[in-house]
């Protein structure tokens, strides 16, 4: 196998105008690291012009190179790069030049493809985009830019509510006012409905008023947690739906208050001498 060949296999590269200089792998201090940079040379004959079009052979002239560092997957924990050569022309047709182009990375970009398809797998993991951009080495606004090109924002239908609907609440980002957000999914399907940005009864109100009642009126259980703005909400909003408490939120109410009573009764032992004591330890470790 040639050395450019297995230089390619390594990094996962399939653009076949790329050729890799032997002895091209260097270690490079790169903003304040140290990273592994491989050395390619990107050169093909270009038969077309992307700006008049022209195919006229002689009208064509290759224009030397220029060169890039690209950012590629880590390769054994280090931090990869690819200095690419890239191959410039020129077009006597109409005056104007043009560079080689690669599937390895899109025009005007510094990341690979390959990076960015690994960005949008670790998206769809539950991992903070700051995260994924120090484990991936970019900016934050880069992943950001590859989660605006990749996941198309939840098409909400405002015409139908399913029959089964299952309420929550979240913590919310940052930027939201409102402590909690609420969260609506189908209970059926499994599927997202909404996000409203705020829990509170007039929020979700205004909310479900969108929705006419002969929708609202198909709705036959809704099945949410105890906070009490809920049930106000299903009995002005939901006239015929039937309320159902989760089996979760009714154990994890019940383990809540079994947690504070032991606290609480274990407490009462503390500083009440050695036979207390003991009493306090069992209830605190079994
Ligand atoms: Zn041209």
């Amino acid at each position: 196998m040639s050395y450019t060949n297995f230089i390619k296999e390594t990094l996962d590269i399939l653009d076949l105008n790329i050729t890799f200089n032997e002895n091209g792998l260097k270690k490079e201090r790169i903003k304040g690291r140290i990273c592994q940079v491989f050395s390619g040379t990107l050169d093909y004959a270009a038969h077309v012009c992307p700006h008049c079009e022209s195919k006229e052979n002689t009208a064509i002239i290759r224009w030397g190179f220029t060169t890039c560092l690209i950012l590629l997957n880590d390769v054994s924990e280090y931090q990869t790069y690819l200095r690419l050569k890239k191959r410039h022309f020129f077009c006597y047709s109409c005056n104007r030049s043009f560079v080689a182009k690669t599937s390895l990375v899109e025009k005007h970009c510094s990341i690979s493809t390959k990076v960015k398809l690994s960005i949008a797998d670790r998206l769809r993991k539950t991992t903070s985009m700051s995260e994924i951009a120090r484990q991936k080495k970019v900016s934050v606004s880069s992943v950001y830019r590859v989660l605006k090109r990749f996941y198309e924002p939840k098409k909400i239908n405002r015409l139908t509510l399913p029959e089964v609907l299952c309420f929550d609440e979240f913590k919310s980002v940052k930027q939201v006012a409102a402590s909690i957000s609420f969260i609506m999914m189908d209970g059926q399907t499994k599927q997202l409905i909404d996000v409203v940005e705020n829990r509170q009864l007039p929020f979700l109100e205004r909310y479900f008023s969108r929705f006419s009642l002969s929708v609202r009126k198909t709705v036959k259980y809704i099945v949410c947690d105890m906070y009490a703005p809920y049930f106000s909400l299903v009995k002005k909003l939901f006239p015929t739906a039937q309320i159902i408490l989760d089996c979760f939120h009714i154990v994890q109410l019940i383990s809540r208050t079994f947690l504070k009573h032991r606290i609480q009764r274990m407490n009462t032992f503390l500083h009440q001498g050695n036979t207390e004591a003991k009493k306090y330890r069992h209830l605190k470790k079994y």
